[in-house]
C-alpha cells in the first residue's frame, strides 16, 4: 500500500498574490511529490510496506534517518498546505484566540513571536504553533523534524521556512514571506479544529 500525495485543499493559484502558482507547481508538484516517491521506494518490500504514514514516521524515527526525513516531510507538507487558506490570516477568532491570549498576551505578541521564530530558524526547517501541557507554544524544528514525534505536543499550525517555500516569490526575503502568511493566509479554522483534539 503506497503512500499517496494528498490533493491540495485549494487550487494552485488560490494563494496568489502571496504565494504563486509557480511556487506551488514546484513545492507541491515536485518537492512534496518527491518526498512521497522516495518514501514509497524506501518502504517497498519491507515490513513497513502496509504501514500508514504516521506509523512509518514513528518506526523510522531514530532508526532510519533517510526514511524518516522523507516520510516526515510528506506529513509536514500536507499539514502546511492545510495551515493556509485563501483570505486567511490576521487575528483569529474562536478558542484559538482565547488560547493565544492566555499564552502570549494577545495576537500581536503571538505574531511577533511566530515571525521572529521563522526568521531565526538558520538554514532549513519549520516554525510551528503547538499545544503542549495545557498551553500554546511557538517552536522551530530543523530540516524534516516534526512535533508529531512528541507524544505530548499537538501541532496546530506550521510554516515551511525552507528556501524552496519562498525563493521564487521573494528570493531571500524570508521575512516578507512570513508576513504575507501571517497577514493573509493563516487558516485559523484548521488551528481551531486541531486545538479541539489537543
Ligand atoms: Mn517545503
Amino acid at each position: 500500500m503506497a503512500i499517496e500525495l494528498p490533493p491540495l485543499p485549494y487550487a494552485k493559484n488560490a494563494l496568489e498574490p502571496h504565494i504563486s502558482e509557480r511556487t506551488l507547481d514546484f513545492h507541491y508538484g515536485k518537492h512534496h511529490q518527491g518526498y512521497v516517491t522516495k518514501t514509497n521506494k524506501a518502504i517497498a518490500g519491507t515490513k513497513l510496506d502496509d504501514a500508514n504514514l504516521e506509523e512509518i514516521i514513528a518506526a523510522a524515527d531514530g532508526d532510519d534517518q533517510g526514511l524518516f526525513n522523507n516520510a516526515a516531510q510528506v506529513w509536514n507538507h500536507t499539514f502546511y498546505w492545510n495551515s493556509m487558506a485563501p483570505n486567511g490570516g490576521g487575528a483569529p477568532s474562536g478558542d484559538i484566540a482565547s488560547a493565544i491570549g492566555d499564552t502570549f498576551g494577545g495576537y500581536d505578541s503571538f505574531k511577533e513571536a511566530f515571525a521572529a521564530a521563522g526568521a531565526g530558524r538558520f538554514g532549513s526547517g519549520w516554525t510551528w504553533l503547538i499545544a503542549k501541557d495545557g498551553k500554546l507554544d511557538v517552536i522551530n524544528t530543523l530540516n524534516a523534524d516534526t512535533p508529531l514525534t512528541d507524544q505530548s505536543a499537538t501541532p496546530l499550525l506550521t510554516m515551511d521556512v525552507w528556501e524552496h517555500a519562498y525563493y521564487l516569490d521573494y528570493q531571500n526575503g524570508r521575512g516578507t514571506y512570513i508576513d504575507a502568511i501571517l497577514d493573509n493566509l493563516v487558516n485559523w479554522d484548521f488551528a481551531n479544529a486541531n486545538l479541539k483534539s489537543a
